[in-house]
């Protein structure tokens, strides 16, 4: 999204309100990878917020909330989730170029972290906003805190019941073929 903010920058208003969602997938904001186990639905991110100008000192404010599809770690079973964070930026309205970098061998180009700029009279949030969601979504998702995962023999989900392998008894391979027959007599 390109938020217009003309009217702050000639001083007509002091306050600038926004509400609008987003496809990650259609945002200069692809480049940002997130984990490869989480989908975030086409309409999935909702941006709503202000960027507000204090005596020409310009703030961007936003709650950001984003569905997203993903699996539980123990059971592979389908998650829906909501993630809901505060988003807060300085506006830069010209690049500070000034400082050396702390790192020498890093290359400076003038651009500080945790800033937006304008460009042609517009703040253009999504791709920090998605960088944001990156660092904000969890690494480890469960469908229900007691999930008791997968049977390791056979791999049935164990919250959808009981498959009974636990009160099988362990039979040695080379018996397996005489209990096949014991099991189906014909
Ligand atoms: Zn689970
Ligand atoms: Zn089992």
């Amino acid at each position: 999204m390109k938020i217009d903010i003309c009217e702050l920058m000639n001083r007509r208003l002091d306050r600038v309100d926004f509400a609008y969602r987003f496809d990650p997938r259609h945002t200069d904001a692809e480049c940002v990878l997130l984990p490869e186990d989480i989908t975030i639905p086409d309409d999935g991110i909702s941006v709503c917020g202000s960027i507000t100008d204090t005596l020409g000192c310009m703030t961007f404010r936003a709650v950001v909330t984003v569905s997203y599809v993903t699996a539980c770690a123990r059971c592979l079973d389908e998650v829906r989730e909501t993630l809901e964070f505060d988003f807060e930026r300085m506006v830069l309205t010209e690049k500070i170029v000034s400082n050396e970098p702390f790192d020498e061998d890093e290359e400076w180009d003038g651009e500080l972290d945790d800033v937006l700029y304008v460009n042609e009279a517009k703040v253009i949030p999504d791709a920090d906003i998605m960088e944001e969601i990156s660092l904000e979504l969890p690494s480890f998702v469960l469908c229900d805190e007691d999930c008791p995962g997968l049977c390791p023999k056979c791999g049935h989900r164990l919250a959808d019941g009981d498959c009974g392998c636990k009160d099988k008894k362990e039979i040695d391979p080379r018996l397996a073929i005489l209990q096949k027959l014991l099991d189906n007599p014909e």
